[in-house]
């Protein structure tokens, strides 16, 4: 399309767009994307209720090498009190927020309700925090955690891979670097040991030649554990990424969870 081609088409697209869009909302009133309460602006995604409780959540201090909640004043170079005795094989984790309120509702809906157009708000907030956390590294590829395939036809989508497709970060690209090579049983319910225990050896790398001496950012919904993520970096590393980064919408779970023998209630 010519320049002045190009020039009309967009003064036409918002001529149209300033006329339809208060028609389309008169008749389909926007909603928020994580309460379904319907919204005055159409340009908004959330409700001011929503808004406030993701602000509060985003807000909140966390463990730049685990993602768990810390006290405001806390330092966590060394570990907070969740990881700082567990050698991980990842370099460190950004998060958007804690795993309750909007968030959780975001991320419930993209997993279970079928509004896979969650994944584009949820790769925005994930690009935000990744600016806060890693804004220094140079991210080669964001590789998201893989479900088994039995899993991915069954919800129609693996949540994490459309997550990381919608993060716009500098230039890194994302790779579906690693397969998962067997169903592992569900998260919920499960104590610590028996998460790592659930997922040790269930990942595998695609092609151990694009990751060498590559920074790789894993992307996950929710970190609860840190098992699953920990496994998949395990492979990286082993098939020689230099460095291993996470990035996830919500962290669940912590300190008090830690403790062998206590279930944990959310997904990993
Ligand atoms: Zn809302
Ligand atoms: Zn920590």
């Amino acid at each position: 399309m010519s320049f002045w081609g190009s020039r009309f088409f967009k003064r036409f697209h918002g001529l149209i767009n300033s006329i339809a869009k208060p028609a389309i909302s008169l008749i389909w009133p926007p909603l928020c994307q994580a309460c379904e309460c319907s919204i005055d602006d159409p340009d908004e995604k959330l409700c001011r209720d929503c808004w406030q409780d993701l602000n509060d959540s985003v807000a909140r201090n966390y463990c730049k090498r685990c993602g768990s909640d810390i006290d405001k004043y806390s330092e966590s170079a060394q570990g907070c009190d969740f990881c700082s005795k567990i050698n991980f094989n990842f370099d460190g984790v950004a998060r958007v927020g804690n795993y309750q309120g909007c968030l959780k509702n975001l991320i419930l809906q993209l997993k279970f309700s079928g509004r896979s157009e969650l994944a584009v708000t949820l790769g925005e907030y994930i690009d935000a925090s990744l600016l806060g956390s890693f804004n220094d590294e140079e991210i080669d590829f964001f590789a998201p955690v893989p479900v088994h395939w039995t899993r991915r036809i069954s919800r129609g989508w693996n949540q994490s891979f459309l997550i990381a497709r919608n993060i716009k970060h500098f230039d890194a690209k994302t790779k579906n670097l690693l397969i998962r090579t067997r169903r592992t049983r569900p998260q919920p319910g499960l104590s610590f040991a028996q998460r790592r225990k659930n997922v040790k050896n269930a990942f595998k790398i695609r092609n151990s030649s694009s990751v060498q001496d590559k920074t790789i950012c894993l992307i996950d919904d929710v970190r609860t554990s840190g098992a699953t993520l920990d496994e998949c970096a395990k492979v990286l590393k082993q098939a020689g990424a230099r460095r291993v980064l996470a990035a996830v919408a919500a962290t669940a779970g912590g300190s008090s969870s830690r403790k062998s023998g206590t279930a944990l209630k959310y997904w990993d």
